[in-house]
């Protein structure tokens, strides 16, 4: 049975589509991996910080807040605290403006986080504006709208090949095909492969690798009110989990689509900036982790028709804000796909359109 939209890809990206999608028409998602969010969606820090990133960035994130705040549980209160040394006073005048933060003391910033080191740390600044998302919540209630719908969530079937002819696209994974009038590619770091498989001209994006590692709460601090901590001009950053903290040398290295893995040195040079700030060392790796954080040319997300293949839909190149702006950028995958007027203003629409890559 030919279905309406068939999406590739069991990340935010693609399961936010599918709950909107479902909407609209009858949907089948096909993830390559036996469970959803096993790629950059599940390797996440889990931040909602509406300032942060380039402007389009920002306004798809401020879009996504009230449908964040609608949904009981997905946020809840964290904070962020950025550090900088002496020598760092203008790469922290530069942050504090671009994440609309409030310096503060380091006597104070101590009394909040005990561990940060006042014989190194010189500036410190304050913000309430950001929060946890429960992503696995958050994902498991648009799959559940999803399905509730009626659409269709296939895992463990990866996309091998896909052809189009006079009845549509027809989508082969090694259990079957299936077919449906217009394509979603929601393959984060994979999506320029799934274009080359349908014959439209992959854009350019990069995935780029970030690495993080969880270790033991410093001192044996109740860490679970802690804000984010971010290292001026994003040199590290850690945040608390589930009573332990995740560190993350916050490094953006170019990196063929694979699963990733952390990275030993890089991970130790990035614990070592963090630990520079700090009282407590490091003493304990409870685990480690990286991701692929995946941007267009532009560093702005990719949403929309292929200018050459209109039933190609592009929702890619999320990179570092792919939970933060998904209620948005689905909403707008919607609008545009159902031929509506988009909420989101005209120019932004065009901002995020792959026709700006023609
Ligand atoms: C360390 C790190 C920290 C981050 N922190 C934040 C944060 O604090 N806040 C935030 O908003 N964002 C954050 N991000 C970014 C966010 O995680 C990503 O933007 C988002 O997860 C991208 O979602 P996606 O669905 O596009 O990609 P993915 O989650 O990678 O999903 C793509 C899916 O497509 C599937 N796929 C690929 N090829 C095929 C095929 N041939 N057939 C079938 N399926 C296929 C893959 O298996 C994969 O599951 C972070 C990312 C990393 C790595």
């Amino acid at each position: 049975m030919t279905k309406d939209f068939l999406i590739i890809g069991g990340g935010i990206a693609g399961i936010s589509a599918a709950a909107r999608l479902s909407a609209l028409g009858s949907v089948t998602l096909l993830e390559a991996e036996p469970h959803l969010a096993h790629h950059a969606s599940g390797r996440s820090a889990a931040l909602y910080e509406a300032s942060y990133g380039n402007p389009a960035v920002v306004r798809l994130s401020m879009a996504s807040g009230d449908e964040f705040r609608a949904r009981p549980g997905i946020l809840s209160p964290r904070g962020l605290m950025i550090l900088a040394r002496a020598d760092q006073a203008d790469a922290f005048a530069h942050d504090i403006a671009e994440m609309d933060l409030t310096p503060i003391p380091v006597d104070q910033a101590r009394s909040i986080v005990p561990i940060l080191n006042p014989a190194v740390i010189a500036h410190t600044a304050h913000a309430d504006h950001a929060w946890d998302i429960d992503t696995d919540l958050l994902i498991q209630t648009f799959a559940r709208e999803a399905r509730k719908n009626g659409a269709e969530i296939l895992i463990s079937s990866p996309v091998i090949a896909i052809s189009r002819n006079g009845t549509g696209w027809h989508v082969t994974t090694p259990t079957g095909t299936h077919t449906a009038d217009t394509l979603i590619n929601a393959a984060g770091a994979w999506v320029d492969r799934i274009a080359a498989l349908a014959g439209v001209a992959p854009l350019g994006f990069q995935p780029m690798r970030r690495s993080m590692a969880r270790i033991a709460a410093p001192g044996g601090h109740d860490v679970s009110r802690w804000p984010m901590l971010f290292g001026t001009g994003e040199a590290w950053y850690a945040k608390p989990d589930a009573g332990a903290l995740i560190v993350s040398p916050a490094e953006e290295h170019p990196m063929d689509p694979h699963d990733a893995w952390a990275n030993d040195m890089v991970l130790a040079e990035g614990l070592a900036r963090y630990e520079e700030m700090m009282t407590e060392p490091v003493t304990r790796l409870i685990s480690n982790w990286a991701g692929l954080r995946t941007f267009s040319p532009d560093r702005v997300p990719v949403i929309g028709r292929d200018p050459v293949q209109p039933a190609f839909f592009w929702l890619a190149g999320q990179g570092g804000y792919g939970f933060q702006t998904s209620p948005a950028a689905s909403q707008l995958a919607a609008d545009l796909i159902a031929d509506r007027t988009p909420a989101l203003d005209a120019d932004l629409v065009a901002a995020l359109s792959p026709a700006r890559f023609i």
